[in-house]
């Protein structure tokens, strides 16, 4: 059975693929099929349920979840999941403009790779269809996000996720940055930094 939607905190939450380019050590997709509440050091890790797909949905199949729920329940809808959700970009983009007709806030949770995946430039979308752009900063230099994170973009992955960030800035999106709180304190301070240089919140999450 197919997890597309699920529910969590007040948020109503969108899985919709497998794909990462990221193999992050921390991932929760190295560590068993199931989420169970806690906060990851990654970019997911929200829900209660299995998000491992066998097949990636639709709109339709989407929608035809979306439809019979009550939004008046609900704060946000969420990316999120166990794959990078820009990766289906199209799809997130029309289901940002259902969550906006029914009157709820939209929020990304990326690893900022999407424009590389996809080879077009989101950012200007995604910073008109999304009221919170949550980028992983993960690290603070090329070399550790890559030893951390091992891209399909290699060494690259670190400026192609920061330069993402600063372009849905200066397209007017609402970036927050996130770092988990186990990396050692001076990585804190220079992610404080690298937030503070390109005009970016930071968020420093647990990480369990
Ligand atoms: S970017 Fe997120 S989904 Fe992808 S491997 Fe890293 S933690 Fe997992």
């Amino acid at each position: 059975m197919n997890t597309y939607v699920y529910t969590l905190y007040g948020n109503i939450y969108i899985n919709l693929t497998n794909y990462c380019s990221n193999a992050c050590e921390f991932c929760v997709r190295n560590h068993g099929s199931t989420m169970d509440g806690r906060e990851f050091g990654s970019h997911k890790g929200e829900g209660d349920c299995d998000l491992w797909l066998d097949r990636e949905p639709s709109y339709k199949d989407v929608t035809d979840i979306l439809d019979k729920m009550d939004f008046s329940r609900y704060k946000e809808m969420v990316f999120c999941g166990y794959g990078e959700p820009s990766a289906r970009f199209d799809l997130v983009e029309m289901l940002c403009a259902y969550a906006h007709d029914r009157g709820i806030k939209t929020r990304i949770n990326t690893n900022g790779q999407g424009s590389a995946i996809l080879g077009v430039d989101i950012a200007p979308r995604m910073s008109r269809c999304m009221d919170t752009i949550n980028v992983s900063l993960n690290a603070t230099d090329a070399d550790s996000y890559d030893k951390l994170c091992h891209s399909v973009f290699g060494k690259k992955a670190f400026d192609i996720m920061l330069d993402f960030a600063k372009e849905c800035l200066r397209c007017g999106g609402n970036v927050v940055l996130s770092i988990v709180d186990c990396v050692p304190p001076e990585q804190l301070q220079k992610a404080a930094e690298i937030a503070r240089e390109i005009g970016a919140k930071l968020r420093v999450r647990k990480m369990i």
